[in-house]
């Protein structure tokens, strides 16, 4: 397949990896459409990438050597042990990932965007009709315009996912994910270069490093667990949404905090509890799933076409990979039906594996904890192999493998 005119909209990493594919593809002229201003774009989380899954998006040449990472080898899951610093650890496992800061992987793709594409920010798509032959954008500012071909990489609240098939939302888990960065990182036990999982009851924060962008490195964690149902402390997180830094509920913060001092072990609870306060905020954590990844004329690529909970660690994979399916597709493809059928074929099912995976995953790290205290590293593994064990080649902790088809 050859020409054509594509839009995507969303420039984050799906978006950029998206117009990357598409161009690569041999389409004539691509636009991407951001909602946010490039100011936005630093966000300084951490995304760790498997190192296997790595190696086959460098070859597809998606990413690169050169981005600033962190090796991880181990992941070390402790549980608080009354007063002992680091607690007691109740498994180890190989966790071969390599961490980036959130803003350093989207520049490296950015920058990879080819510089015939028109990367547009600021610019807030409204409305997307479909018709035969392509899509009519709207956009905020009222401009609008017909394309060929619509890709929507605008994440888990979809214009494009909606005009494809309305009311396929984003279901809310039942919890939340509170992250934070801080420049702490002095002194980690083994260099850093391990995982950490604190686990309590209800639920577990990952710590680890990222680079910082500027040749140091800076503490990243997550935590998930459940708010308590108590007015004013649940915000109405049904609808996705989600809860920049700064706009915390006061009280939800305190809720957490009190929870961190008292659940985990010292050492890492002095580590949370230090992080700056305007470096922190809320993700409620959502599943999604889709019956298709495309619909006319109309394309799905990352979180806009699936969300798994991030337990599994393969959100931006997923999204890098589709974004290599995309092109593996247009380039195998002799018309728009052939390209569109060959993606879906290759992603849908993909998604649908990681959602399950994550869900039994997020069942069992935070909503039917197991008795930590009691588990040792026997106990753990079969644990781990439980959830673990309905996978299939479609599927797997960290993403799953381009080369297993
Ligand atoms: C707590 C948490 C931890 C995670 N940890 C990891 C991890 O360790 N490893 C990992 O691989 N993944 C992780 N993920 C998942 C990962 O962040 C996402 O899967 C990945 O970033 C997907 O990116 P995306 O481009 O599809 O969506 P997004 O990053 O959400 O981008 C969507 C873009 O579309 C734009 N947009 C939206 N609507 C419009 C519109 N109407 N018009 C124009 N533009 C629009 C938005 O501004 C945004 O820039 C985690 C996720 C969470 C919530």
């Amino acid at each position: 397949m050859r020409g054509g005119s594509v839009a995507v909209v969303g420039g984050s990493i799906a978006g950029c990896a998206a117009a990357l594919a598409v161009s690569r593809g041999g389409a004539e002229r691509v636009t991407v459409l951001e909602r946010a201003d490039d100011r936005l774009r630093d966000r300084g989380v951490g995304i760790a990438l498997h190192s296997d899954r790595y190696d086959e998006l460098r070859e597809a040449g998606y990413v690169a050597p050169e981005m600033p990472w962190a090796p991880l080898t181990r992941r070390v899951w402790s549980v608080r042990d009354g007063e002992a610093g680091h607690g007691r650890v109740v498994g180890e496992q190989p966790f071969p990932f390599r961490a980036y800061s959130w803003g350093s992987l989207w520049s490296e793709l950015r920058r990879r965007v080819p510089d015939g594409v028109s990367y547009r920010s600021g610019a807030v798509v409204t409305a997307v009709e479909p018709d035969a032959d392509g899509a009519t954008l709207r956009l905020a500012d009222g401009y609008e315009e017909h394309f060929d071909l619509v890709i929507g990489a605008d994440g888990y609240r979809s214009v494009v996912r909606d005009a494809m098939f309305p009311g396929a939302d984003a279901t809310y888990a039942g919890y939340i994910g509170w992250r934070g960065t801080s420049p702490d990182v002095a002194d980690l036990p083994s260099d850093g270069n391990d995982a950490h999982n604190i686990v309590f009851p209800g639920g577990h924060c990952m710590i680890y490093r990222i680079p910082d962008g500027v040749g140091g490195h800076r503490l990243n964690w997550v935590l998930y667990t459940a708010p308590p149902q108590t007015d004013g402390l649940h915000p109405d997180l049904r609808t996705p949404t989600s809860l920049p830094p700064g706009r915390l509920n006061s009280e939800l913060t305190a809720h957490l905090r009190a929870l961190v001092a008292d659940a985990f072990p010292p050492y890492w609870a002095a580590r949370v509890l230090r992080t700056p306060a305007e470096t922190t905020f809320i993700q409620p954590i959502y599943d999604l799933e889709v019956p298709h990844y495309t619909s006319g004329r109309l394309v799905l690529v990352g979180d806009a076409a699936s969300v798994a909970r991030p337990h599994i660690g393969g959100g931006s994979v997923k999204a890098l990979q589709d974004a290599t399916a995309l092109e593996a597709a247009w380039v195998a493809g002799e018309s728009w039906k052939e390209v569109l059928e060959g993606y879906d074929e290759r992603r849908g099912t993909v998604g649908a594996a990681m959602v399950a995976l994550a869900r039994r995953m997020g069942d069992a790290q935070v909503e039917n904890t197991p008795d930590w205290t009691a588990m040792d590293q026997a106990g753990f593994d079969a644990w781990w192999q439980a959830q673990n064990s309905g996978s299939d080649r479609r599927s797997g902790f960290g993403g799953h493998s381009m080369k297993a088809g």
